[in-house]
């Protein structure tokens, strides 16, 4: 999408410090990081949430959920723990309408969150 600001960092538009990219998903730091590691992963292809994604979207779901796994190796995180979030619609907390994941550790998390 045009303007959506998630695909202009998949398009190299805009800035980002991408960790990991390859056909499908971009992984990059979050600018506003809640944690030592805190990384976006997403999809290159646009949906704005994740109720916009259709079964055949299932691969590139598990996709997105191994490269996560994959930076957290990368980035220490493998035998220390880390934390995986998916915020959906707004009262979840989204504020970018490109779906991602979030890559978050490196400290101690609070369960349940807030
Ligand atoms: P969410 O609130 O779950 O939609 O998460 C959106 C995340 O995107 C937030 O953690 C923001 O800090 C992050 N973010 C927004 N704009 C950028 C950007 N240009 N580069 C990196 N991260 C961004």
């Amino acid at each position: 999408m045009a303007e959506c600001i998630f695909c202009k960092i998949a398009r190299k538009e805009i800035p980002a410090k991408i960790v990991y990219e390859d056909r499908q998903v971009v992984a990059f730091d979050d600018i506003n990081a809640q944690a030592p590691v805190h990384t976006l992963v997403i999809p290159k292809s646009h949906f704005a949430t994740f109720n916009d994604v259709g079964a055949e979207e299932e691969a590139l779901l598990g996709h997105m959920m191994l490269v996560a796994t994959r930076v957290a190796r990368d980035k220490g995180l493998h035998d220390k723990g880390y934390r995986l979030v998916a915020n959906c619609l707004e009262s979840a907390g989204q504020s970018v309408f490109h779906i991602h994941l979030h890559l978050l550790g490196g400290r101690r998390f609070a369960w349940p969150p807030g």
